[in-house]
């Protein structure tokens, strides 16, 4: 049976089997390959080939057995959107190499409009120091900090400033997600060669994100080999991450120590001065000024993420453009008051989402029931109902089946302590975050 026909019976059997938002989302972009006694499923992200494994193997499994009658293996792939953006991928990503320079780095990030504070300073100084001298004192340069206190804008910041020096420089950046990818994918084509030709061949090698290697072996391994060639040419490497490489769990130890052997800085969350430098410098940049007791007042709502900041500012600039208000502290102030949504999505959506992305129904969500597979689905729903939308817990306990609202705390509180330290959890909240943008 051809690849096509076998898919097109797969999809008929599978379809009346899982819900219409499911087979959408997870079968309708994947495609096969048959070998031998092979499937291989290519998928268009790596979200869709995880929830695939997680919750569909057994069913895919059975219904490949049953059509062709023997047991085949199911293998996975990611390659891309559809047909056409993979083909591109694959020619954008084995093609010769010098024309990588400049165009993936966004121009936007530069060292002149990072605000430097006794936050960051430290780690500026490294990044000057490197585009000074690449390659030779500070190699791998470690940046880590928390999320959005400005690790990716100095890394490309490094990368542009030293594009503009020379633009001959082969800079490649990549996130630590797309460096798994392309690993993936090589070993699967075989073409092995062909990624350590591309890596090995930078003379700037950005790699951003690094946490994420967290329990990758071969990605491990590869990225190793990599970086000791890297470092025997004195290509300059930047590396960053959301914690220390002492910190980071699931890393072999060489690499740990590879990645410590460098200089190591990190950012802390930036203190209210810088806050309001930064806002200034946004606020000049994006041609809207303010009066500087505004400045204060925004500073004031937001602690630690500079992104979080630059968001808010920028909803206020359009509340008070759209409602045509003036820029005073009172405005402000009210509009600060509101409970801050980072969500997009009403209640009633975030539920609905909850509920189709774990496959269960809304009873089963806001039933009595306590097993394993429910509470933490229910939690999830709780933590962010209340953090990312801003609800009340008394609110969340209604909507979920009349709980108490100690027990929508205790929930809430769970998952924000799992969020801090447990790498599952977060890739579970990456996932989740990334289906709600499929809805
Ligand atoms: P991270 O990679 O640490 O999560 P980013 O580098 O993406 O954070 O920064 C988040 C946002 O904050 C970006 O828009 C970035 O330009 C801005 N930002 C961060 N630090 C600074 C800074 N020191 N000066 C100006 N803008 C900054
Ligand atoms: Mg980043």
């Amino acid at each position: 049976m051809d690849n096509q026909k076998l898919w097109h019976k797969f999809l008929d059997t599978i379809k009346p089997q899982v819900s219409s938002a499911n087979f959408k989302t997870f079968f309708s972009k994947t495609k096969i390959n048959q070998e031998n006694d092979k499937i291989i499923l290519s998928t268009p992200s790596a979200f869709i080939e995880e929830t695939l494994k997680k919750r569909h193997l057994p069913l895919i499994q059975q219904i490949f057995d049953d059509i062709l009658g023997k047991k085949v293996k199911i293998e996975f792939l990611i390659s891309g959107e559809n047909g056409q953006s993979k083909k591109k991928e694959e020619d954008d990503f084995f093609s010769p190499i010098t024309i990588q320079s400049s165009y993936s780095l966004n121009p936007k990030y530069t060292l002149e409009n990072f605000v430097v504070g006794p936050s960051n300073n430290v780690a500026f100084a490294a990044a000057q120091a490197v585009v000074q001298n690449p390659g030779t004192s500070y190699n791998p340069l470690f940046v880590y900090g928390g999320t959005g206190v400005g690790k990716t804008h100095l890394m490309l910041a490094i990368g542009n400033a030293i594009f503009k020096k020379k633009p001959s420089v082969n800079i490649i950046y990549c996130s630590s997600e797309k460096f798994m990818n392309d690993y993936v994918a090589a070993i699967q084509n075989h073409r092995m060669i062909d990624l350590r030709n591309k890596y090995r061949s930078a003379q700037i090698l950005l790699i951003d994100d690094v946490q994420f290697f967290s329990g990758r072996e071969g990605t491990q391994e590869e990225f190793f080999h990599t970086f000791n060639e890297l470092q025997s040419k004195n290509s300059q490497m930047i590396i960053t991450s959301d914690r220390s490489p002492h910190e980071i769990a699931k890393l072999e130890d060489r690499l740990r120590s590879r990645f410590a052997g460098g200089l190591m800085v990190d950012i802390q969350p930036p203190d209210f001065d810088t806050r309001v430098a930064i806002l200034k410098a946004k606020c000049t940049e994006w041609g809207s000024l303010l009066p500087e007791d505004t400045l204060r007042l925004i500073a004031s709502s937001t602690e630690s993420s500079i992104r979080e900041l630059e968001g808010r500012l920028m909803q206020i600039l359009q509340i008070l453009k759209a409602q045509n208000l003036e820029p005073s502290s009172e405005n402000i102030a009210l509009y600060l008051k509101e409970p801050q949504k980072s969500l997009n999505l009403n209640h009633k959506q975030v539920i609905s989402a909850i509920c189709s992305y774990f496959d269960l129904s809304l009873k089963d969500l806001t039933g009595p029931k306590r097993q394993k597979e429910l509470v933490l689905p229910r939690h999830i729903t709780m933590y962010i109902l209340a953090e990312e939308l801003g609800m009340t817990v008394e609110k969340i306990g209604q909507l979920l089946g009349g709980r108490d609202h100690t027990t929508v705390m205790h929930g809430r509180d769970r998952i924000k302590k799992q969020l801090a330290k447990d790498r599952e959890i977060q890739r579970l909240f990456m996932e989740i975050k990334n289906y709600f943008q499929t809805i």
